[in-house]
């Protein structure tokens, strides 16, 4: 029976690594993804990704255990995040999961909702802006895609040791949202509420957008004992975590 709940994650950052967090999401995927209206991914689901082609875990098995979710009626949306923008097609066809654009207007209980990443809104960290720039763009995703295997985890493995290094060095508000930015894409796209990942800080924030009462929920990352889901059902918000037990 459905609960006509949609739920909302992002920020797994799954790596082979990490087994126990892979465990986790196919725990959620069984159970209580399968009760939910939709899913939505919102990025960053892998910690890295180098291209559909690679078939090394945890990609196989995240792929087959959200096919059976897909396989029975709940569909699954997935947003890029910054690690895993490379994902395409090729594993959408293989999970059953529909890829979304990197911003997007969604309807929730007669609502619009805006959806990103939320690395756009992080717009005072102006190196990351143009690195951004740099790696979503096709002709460079292109090439990239065309390099052998091997030289596209040899590439992987730097960047993240670049990125280590690089947020160890940021000051904590450069790497937040800017808020001023929030305001202006959300009134961009016409919406008083907004969900979005990526910077590690799980809340619900009240604001007001030119007088009105809006919302900001942003997704909390995953740790490999708990994660964390944002339920949106006829009651409200409300960001819940998700543990094994
Ligand atoms: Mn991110």
């Amino acid at each position: 029976m459905r609960d006509q709940a949609t739920l909302f994650i992002s920020d797994l950052h799954l790596d082979p690594r990490r087994p126990a967090m892979t465990g986790l999401l196919l725990k959620f995927l069984e159970q209580p993804a399968r009760e939910a209206e939709a899913l939505y991914i919102l990025g960053d689901l892998f910690e890295a990704w180098i291209g559909d082609d690679d078939d090394a875990e945890p990609g196989p098995t995240v792929a087959a255990a959200l096919r059976t979710l897909t396989g029975v009626g709940v569909p699954v949306y997935f947003l890029h995040g910054n690690r895993d923008f490379l994902l395409g097609e090729r594993f959408a066809a293989a999970s059953g999961v529909q890829l979304l654009p990197e911003s997007v207007v969604i309807e929730l209980a007669g609502e619009p909702v805006l959806l990103l990443h939320g690395d756009t809104l992080c717009i005072d960290d102006r190196e990351y802006q143009a690195f951004r720039a740099q790696v979503r763009h096709p002709a460079w995703q292109a090439q990239i895609l065309a390099l052998p295997l091997a030289q596209r985890r040899a590439l992987a493995g730097q960047l993240r040791e670049t990125s280590r290094q690089v947020a160890q060095q940021k000051a904590t508000d450069i790497i937040d949202v800017n808020l001023a930015e929030v305001d202006r894409v959300m009134l961009a796209h016409g919406v008083q509420r907004l969900i979005h990942g990526h910077t590690h800080r799980p809340a619900i924030h009240d604001l007001r957008l030119e007088g009105q009462p809006a919302q900001r929920a942003v997704l909390g990352d995953w740790q490999e004992q708990q994660g964390s889901v944002l339920r949106c059902d006829a009651s409200g918000w409300r960001l819940e975590p998700f543990t094994d037990a």
